[in-house]
């Protein structure tokens, strides 16, 4: 069997190993692959493992060889599965490896909100403490979330962790979820939009990016919110209409946000966002701690073996 890894490298930057994989066949492995680059890559291919380089109609009509797709990653819009489908070829997904890790982000970007911590330890480097008449300082509001209300849109695997999080620091939690009507947890109440966006003083993204969430927080929804309160996103950076969210910060009708995706990624430099007041960027990472990396490996390896042994695992399409 011929595997070929099109873009391995945010998945494996040198710290995990691909031996399981190459234990199955005979195994290529290319950091990142340009569009223009992939028929030829795919060349003899009989398994393609993608992250993010698209495999579309015209690359499956090219590839005659290819039996089965493998996407590193839980979302698999890279991949036209309808056309896969069509020529039988099953396309795998990994559905769940970094439910804890994306959770945690959201309160490392909460956290930062609430104490900017970096930001206050940099102050300190500086010579900042040495130089104030106080024996403390701080230079922004500090925060306690006991009491602050979490609002969560989409109650799934990580909306339902983030919750249990919020729920430890004492948080009360309301959520909204287009298909689940009972959170399961008398403390927890599910919501309409409205409230969650009038009621809360965090809200945190946790829906998949589909027609229905597509800008879903804009600036009619943003005026609704407390000129307090923070938005999170570590979901899909369209969720949110990037150019309202920077205007809503700007003109201080919410108070922050913290945000791990983007519209487009890497973001164009003129991304309001990457300027706008009390903003906080990370690139995509949520996903990506060394722990949710390698069980995304191990189910990558098992999703591939069962596909080898004739009984393919996790197909989408
Ligand atoms: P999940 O499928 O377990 O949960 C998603 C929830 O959203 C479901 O309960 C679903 O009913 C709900 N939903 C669907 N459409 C909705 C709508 N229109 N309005 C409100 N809710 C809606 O998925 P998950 O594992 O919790 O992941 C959530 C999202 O997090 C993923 O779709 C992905 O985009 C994102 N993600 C980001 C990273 C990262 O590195 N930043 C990593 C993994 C996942």
């Amino acid at each position: 069997m011929k595997i070929v890894v099109l873009d391995g490298y945010t998945l494996n930057p040198g710290d995990l190993s691909w031996e399981g994989l190459s234990a199955l066949g005979d195994l290529t492995v290319y950091d990142r692959t340009p569009y223009d680059q992939v028929v030829k890559r795919l060349e003899g291919a009989d398994i393609a493992l993608t992250n993010k380089t698209i495999i579309d109609r015209a690359v499956l009509e090219q590839s005659p060889n290819l039996k089965f797709i493998s996407v590193l990653a839980t979302g698999y819009d890279i991949v036209d599965v309808k056309a896969a489908r069509e020529r039988g070829i099953p396309v795998s997904n990994v559905p769940t490896y970094g439910t804890l890790s994306v959770a945690q982000m959201v309160f490392a970007h909460l956290l930062n909100l609430t104490q900017h911590v970096a930001e206050h330890a940099q102050g300190v480097a500086q010579g900042r403490w040495l130089a104030s008449p106080d024996w403390c300082y701080w230079d922004y509001p500090l925060i306690e979330l006991a009491g602050l209300t979490m609002g969560i849109i989409g109650f799934g695997r990580i909306g339902r962790t983030t919750a249990k999080i919020a729920k430890a620091f004492e948080m009360r939690v309301i959520a909204y979820d287009a298909y689940i009507r009972d959170s399961g947890d008398p403390d927890i109440e599910m919501v309409n939009l409205d409230r969650i966006f009038r009621e809360s003083d965090v809200i945190s993204l946790h829906c998949p990016l589909t027609p229905e969430t597509y800008n879903l927080v804009n600036a009619e929804r943003l005026r609704m919110m407390k000129p307090t309160a923070f938005l999170i996103n570590t979901s899909r950076g369209a969720v949110v209409n990037n150019a309202d969210l920077a205007d809503a910060l700007n003109r201080g009708l919410i108070a922050g946000a913290g945000l791990d995706v983007l519209e487009v990624e890497p973001p164009a430099a003129d991304n309001p966002l990457l300027t706008a007041k009390n903003c906080y960027i990370t690139p995509h990472i949520s996903w990506a701690t060394r722990s949710a990396r390698a069980r995304l490996m191990q189910a990558t390896v098992e999703n591939v073996a069962a596909f080898i042994a004739g009984k393919p695992q996790n197909v989408v399409n």
